[in-house]
């Protein structure tokens, strides 16, 4: 039930919206045509129905009768009133017509009919009708032509693409002006990044080797830390053209027309590259296609035609993808695929050293007055990001112009945080200091039962600065190598280190809250696990009681036991829960004094590596050598 493979066959059936102009030009063409046809018959039939048809043997009968009374002479037929016809009051009167016979002499005839006493008319005209009837007609068709053509174009022309160069906001900057100088912060990010850029200037260096170049990298944050600018920054600094287009640009009411502007989009890079094409909302296109999020059959289609578009082009041409997205949870699997969006580069919201660069970038072209110290608005702003800084800066240098200085100072940059931050967004990014403190001793309680406990992963970084997940702070693990396998042990540390959060919540504070509940939901999906799969559990044993159902979608399990044994399972994984809480605050109340001290220093820096955290812990253990403990040199070691 691989459901990724099999919507990734799709991505060779190109969508047929580009062909079909040609298509539209052909169809007025053709109703054009059917028209003046139709048009032409019915005048036509109506002329002649006014005339009856007869032989030409009739018409020299009728003249050798004399019973001729008017002739008209055309080209091509001759009509003629017959006397009984010409004594009829006028309405009522009915022409004859017939053929002329080919090669006869015409003149002769009028002659002769003339001298026969028959009136003869020879329209003037007659001669030009035939130009003028061809005449009006080329200007009928070409008339009707334009009509329908812009008739069908209205009617969903659009949709029909190939307008898209016009339509698809394709926005292509030769120079972005923009380099890694105007990001602040975000080294990481940068560095990822760097590689891309070196590959830009260089791909000989890289096809020579033989090596795969990369052709796209995602980029994952919270809005307005800075991804479309260091993708910008990412052009600027390679000095390519950046393409930039919004996901939502390609999802369009017409189906067909997404994917239209998809290959558009790549055609017209593939003409300048070496380039950068930087879609952002990607999620917007790139949304799973299994239906959970609502997709719909132009935005599958589309991401069709950006899958094999990515799959197309040829690396060593110099195409680089980059792309934005703050949902990167909801994006199609087939996207991320190895050869794809395979980087993932997160932008995190900057710490206290990222916020005070960004706001030195931002006020580099600003006149700030002697008493602005940045660090104290940078310290003030935990929690913002990258935009909600910059509007910071213009605010202040607003409420400056206002004010009638002639630069910023100190006083503007606060009121305009105020307005700018706590204002409008203090709930859902800005923490107050309790709830800091509380974030912070939770972190320190999560890395400290992972530091204390022997078999535990060494901690790579802990913070309270919010992030892109949501999280109000997070501790991060870093494996040494790669596991594939677990052991019991193991497995139980993890949970004391999962719980280890609440458990510091409740030591220092006695209080619980919400912010443990993705700690606590971990906590049961690992202990259900250990007791329903590993066959890690007293009570059940081998007996596996729950079976994993679809691998590749969510890999949820579902119980496929009796409902006592259901019952008891919860008991059981309740169970492990509670011993892991109860060892996790045993440890932590002994370590009290270190977990306030590594709480206050994290309050402070709001980001400390995995490093510090162990000068702390490994000073500890020197200061109370705990009898039987390993040597704390070795442990630095193994760290
Ligand atoms: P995103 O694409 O992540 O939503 P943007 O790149 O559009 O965010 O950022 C919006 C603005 O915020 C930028 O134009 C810039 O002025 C400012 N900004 C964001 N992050 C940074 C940063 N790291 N350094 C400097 N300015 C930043
Ligand atoms: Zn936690």
């Amino acid at each position: 039930m691989d459901f990724n493979r099999g919507n990734d066959n799709n991505k060779n059936k190109k969508p047929d919206g580009g062909d079909r102009p040609k298509g539209n030009v052909g169809t007025a063409l053709l109703i054009t045509v059917v028209i003046v046809l139709l048009f032409s018959w019915i005048l036509n039939s109506v002329e002649n129905s006014q005339y009856t048809l007869t032989t030409y043997s009739d018409f020299l009968d009728a003249m050798e009768a004399g019973n001729l009374a008017e002739v008209e002479m055309h080209y091509d037929r001759i009509i003629y009133l017959t006397k009984e016809e010409a004594a009829k009051p006028p309405a009522q009167q009915r022409a004859c017509y017939t053929g002329l016979p080919s090669g006869g002499d015409n003149l002769a005839l009028a002659e002769e009919l003339h001298n026969m006493g028959v009136t003869v008319n020879e329209p003037i005209v007659e001669d030009n009708s035939l130009i003028m009837m061809i005449l009006s007609y080329a200007v009928m068709i070409c008339g009707l032509f334009l009509v329908m053509n812009m008739l069908t174009k209205r009617m969903g022309g659009d949709a029909m693409g190939g307008f898209g160069k016009s339509k698809a906001k394709v926005y292509m900057e030769k120079q972005t002006g923009v380099t890694f100088k105007d990001v602040a912060g975000q080294d990481e990010a940068k560095e990822s990044l760097q590689e891309i850029i070196d590959f830009l200037h260089n791909p000989q260096k890289y096809t020579a080797i033989g090596a795969k170049l990369p052709k796209g990298a995602l980029l994952v944050g919270s809005p307005g830390t800075g991804k479309t600018l260091l993708a910008k920054a990412v052009a600027g600094e390679a000095n390519v053209p950046f393409f930039s287009i919004s996901g939502s640009d390609f999802v369009e009411m017409f189906v067909g027309m997404g994917a239209s502007r998809v290959r558009d989009l790549f055609q017209q890079a593939a003409k300048v590259a070496p380039c950068i094409i930087f879609i952002d909302e990607i999620d917007a296109v790139g949304r799973s296609r299994d239906n959970r999020y609502g997709s719909n059959s132009e935005q599958e289609q589309t991401l069709n035609q950006l899958l094999s578009e990515i799959d197309g082009f040829e690396p060593s041409k110099g195409i680089v993808c980059l792309a934005a997205t703050n949902r990167p949870e909801i994006l199609d699997k087939a996207l991320l695929r190895p050869g794809r969006f395979d980087r993932r580069i997160i932008v995190d919201r900057p710490n206290l050293q990222g916020r005070l660069d960004t706001l030195k970038v931002h006020t580099r072209k600003i006149k700030l007055s002697e008493d602005v110290d940045l660090r104290k608005i940078a310290q003030a702003t935990a929690g913002a990001v990258g935009a909600d800084l910059a509007n910071l800066v213009n605010e202040a240098a607003l409420r400056a112009v206002r004010m009638g200085r002639q630069a910023v100072n100190q006083e503007d940059l606060l009121v305009s945080f105020e307005t700018v931050i706590a204002g409008t967004e203090k709930k859902n990014t800005v923490l107050t200091d309790m709830e800091k403190r509380l974030v912070a001793y939770h972190e320190v309680g999560h890395a400290l039962v992972a530091a204390l406990e022997k078999h535990s992963q060494p901690v790579s970084k802990i913070t309270i600065v919010p992030h892109t997940s949501g999280a109000l702070g997070y501790t991060m693990q870093m494996p040494e190598e790669e596991k594939f396998l677990s052991t019991a042990d193991e497995l139980r540390t993890e949970l004391r280190t999962l719980v280890g959060g609440r458990a510091a919540e409740q030591i220092v504070f006695g209080i619980q809250t919400t912010g443990a509940a993705n700690d606590i939901q971990r906590a049961t999906a690992l202990a259900r696990n250990m007791v329903t799969q590993y066959g890690m559990s007293d009570k059940f044993g081998l007996m596996t009681t729950a079976t994993v159902q679809n691998q590749y979608l969510d890999g949820q399990a579902y119980m496929d036991c009796s409902q006592e044994t259901a019952a008891g399972v919860d008991k059981e994984v309740m169970g492990i829960l509670e011993s892991a809480y109860a060892d996790a605050k045993r440890i932590l109340t002994e370590k009290r004094a270190l977990l306030d001290e590594i709480s206050e220093f994290l309050l402070v820096k709001e980001t400390i590596t995995g490093d510090e955290l162990m000068a702390y812990v490994n000073a500890d253990a020197n200061r109370l050598p705990a009898p039987g403990e390993e040597p704390p040199a070795e442990r630095t070691e193994s760290m």
